[in-house]
């Protein structure tokens, strides 16, 4: 590719609605431009990258067994309206109607399609197990999208489908998707982890995130994990051991249940200090509104909700918390002050985190402005629920060391559905006796895009963009530093042909600019390999750097030649 040719437009400056690193160099290494909030086009710089991302995703799926397809992306609402998804799936879900005045919908994900597509296919058990995927945009209207193509509204993603006809197929072919899983983040130039995590309201199902470890906010999962052990897992699937610390107000002298005057003290801290205790031994009541209900989380008061974990033990679909307004009108107090005593049971659910379970002559609020009950004790016959937050330094709770915390991009995740999609849709198929059976299925998906963007926040420098060599867009970028230069020009185009006719993906900065200026071209978009065909020319020599390590060597045009073989056969 001539560079004069090349369909890419380098900014000098970085665009000022970004704050990713990853959206700032791709749209000012011309990659990406942007059409309106989330939504991008890729340029053939980024297409070439997402090429490259897909190709390495099918060899890995194909070589697993797994077969491709291509499914609608415009859907009507009767596929969502079977597995019961079109009441439930929020406002990430595009909805609109046709001409005929249809209910349909932009795909944000494809279980209904999938599911309906296999059974019409598959009546007998002989015909499973199956696993089929696409790689396709999807559209999601995001609540916040941002950081570029990290979270996008339209965006590229790999989806995978599996059917089975026992939990033990299913885990089995699991366990295949794992090390594929890998396996294509490796050779994307990638290191991820595979964590635990939340697999929303379908009790039990087990699911785990493929993540690329950042200390960055762009990644935007919280990630908990054990250094003496194999556990990570998400913040919103996390458990953790506490250590053992006193949580018995006895010990600070409040033995017997009353009230007390507590005027103004709002917050634990606050609570805490007035009444010489430690926030362990009080018992927090945190109000939320959960699908308009209200709802209080009783946890211990150094401890916070998680709300991923809330939301599963309520099986909500939304939850926010409470406005002061509101704990007036349903918790009849004053934020601060609230508790679980005291309130119309048939009109506010109360869930007891398991942090509660051994506390002892507690505080907690009196439901009163200004006052909290002292030396309080639980009633029996309570369920506790696990929906708080791990802390840093909290203990594993496999090995029992202290767990460390660090940030995550979630590049791809893989589910046991069992018959979440199947079940409702009437999705069956007969087995060895002659029985309808719906079929036990998994989904794995990969964010083609986002693993695009994640590369980009780990391989950087000041200058740009470091690709990692299998998914760079062209292996080398040729700079002849005057191109008006017969010599240089000659040598240059040599160097290319050559290269071209090896397969190896070469760019010839062909433009009359100054060399500074390629350069830094070269530098932004993240070539791998660079040749700059100068003066040194004459005594038969070319500049070979490497982007990765800004490594400058002298070789003969033809050592420049093997030297890239080299390096792109590793
Ligand atoms: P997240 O928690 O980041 O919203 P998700 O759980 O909604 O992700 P899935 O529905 O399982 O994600 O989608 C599979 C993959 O698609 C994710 O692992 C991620 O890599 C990618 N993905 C999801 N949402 C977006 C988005 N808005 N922009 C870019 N990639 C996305
Ligand atoms: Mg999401």
């Amino acid at each position: 590719m001539k560079m004069s040719k090349l369909f890419v437009q380098t900014l000098r400056e970085f665009p000022n609605d970004a704050e990713a690193i990853s959206h700032k160099l791709l749209v000012r290494a011309g990659f990406i431009k942007k059409l309106t909030n989330g939504i991008y086009t890729y340029m053939p710089l980024a297409q070439r990258v997402l090429t490259k991302i897909s190709n390495i995703v099918r060899e890995e799926l194909n070589a697993t067994g797994a077969q491709e397809l291509l499914m609608p992306f415009v859907q009507p609402a009767e596929v969502w309206q079977k597995s019961g998804r079109w009441q439930v799936y929020g406002r990430e879900l595009l909805r609109c109607k046709d001409r005929h005045d249809n209910d349909m919908c932009l795909a944000p994900t494809h279980e209904e399609v999938i599911t309906s597509v296999v059974s019409e296919v598959v009546n007998s058990y002989k015909q499973l197990p199956i696993n089929l995927y696409q790689i396709q945009t999807k559209f999601r209207d995001e609540i916040r999208p941002r950081f570029g193509l990290l979270r996008g509204r339209e965006f590229i993603m790999k989806d995978a489908y599996s059917f089975h006809t026992s939990q033990e197929d299913l885990e089995r072919e699991y366990e295949v998707m794992a090390k594929a899983y890998s396996t294509i983040f490796k050779r994307c130039g990638l290191e991820t982890k595979a964590v635990q995590s939340d697999s929303g309201a379908i009790g039990g199902a087990v699911s785990h995130e493929y993540m690329v470890l950042t200390d960055t906010m762009v990644g935007e999962n919280d990630v908990f994990y054990c250094e003496n052990c194999d556990y990570s897992a998400n913040s919103n699937h996390a458990i953790s051991i506490l250590p053992l610390e006193a949580t018995n107000g006895a010990d600070y002298g409040y033995s017997e249940e009353k009230i007390v005057d507590t005027p103004n003290v709002k917050t634990i801290e606050e609570l805490a200090e007035f009444l010489k205790i430690n926030p362990n031994c009080i018992l927090k009541a945190v109000a939320y509104i959960a699908d308009s209900n209200p709802v209080i989380v009783m946890i211990r008061g150094d401890k916070e909700v998680e709300e991923t974990k809330l939301l599963n033990a309520l099986n909500a679909l939304e939850i926010r918390p409470m406005e002061n307004s509101e704990v007036r009108e349903y918790l009849n107090s004053e934020a601060g002050f609230i508790s679980y005593r005291n309130v119309d049971k048939s009109k506010v659910r109360v869930i007891f985190d398991k942090t509660a379970q051994n506390m002892k002559n507690f505080v907690l609020g009196a439901n009163i402005k200004d006052k909290h009950i002292v030396g309080a004790n639980l009633e029996s016959n309570i369920e506790f629920f696990d929906v708080s937050l791990v802390k840093e330094g909290e203990f594993c709770p496999v090995c029992h060391k202290p767990l460390k915390v660090t940030r995550g991009i979630e590049v791809g995740n893989i589910f046991q559905l069992g018959t979440k999609y199947s079940k409702p849709m009437n999705a069956c198929y007969t087995d060895e006796n002659g029985q309808l059976k719906p079929y036990i299925m998994g989904c794995y998906g990969i964010g083609v895009s986002r693993t695009m963007a994640a590369a980009v926040e780990k391989y950087h420098d000041d200058f740009g963009i470091i690709w990692p060599i299998q998914i760079a867009p062209y292996h080398v970028d040729i700079v002849p530093v005057n191109i008006e230069d017969p010599e240089q020009s000659k040598v240059a185009y040599e160097l290319y042909e050559k290269l071209c006719a090896l397969g190896i993906e070469t760019v010839i900065d062909d433009r009359y600019d100054r060399a500074g200026v390629k350069f830094k071209d070269s530098e932004l978009i993240g070539f791998p390999i660079r040749i700059t065909v100068g003066k040194t020319i004459s005594e038969g020599l070319v500049e070979f750097k490497t982007r990765k390590d800004g490594q400058m060597i002298k070789l003969t045009p033809n050592e420049a030649i093997e030297k890239c073989q080299q390096i792109l056969l590793n």
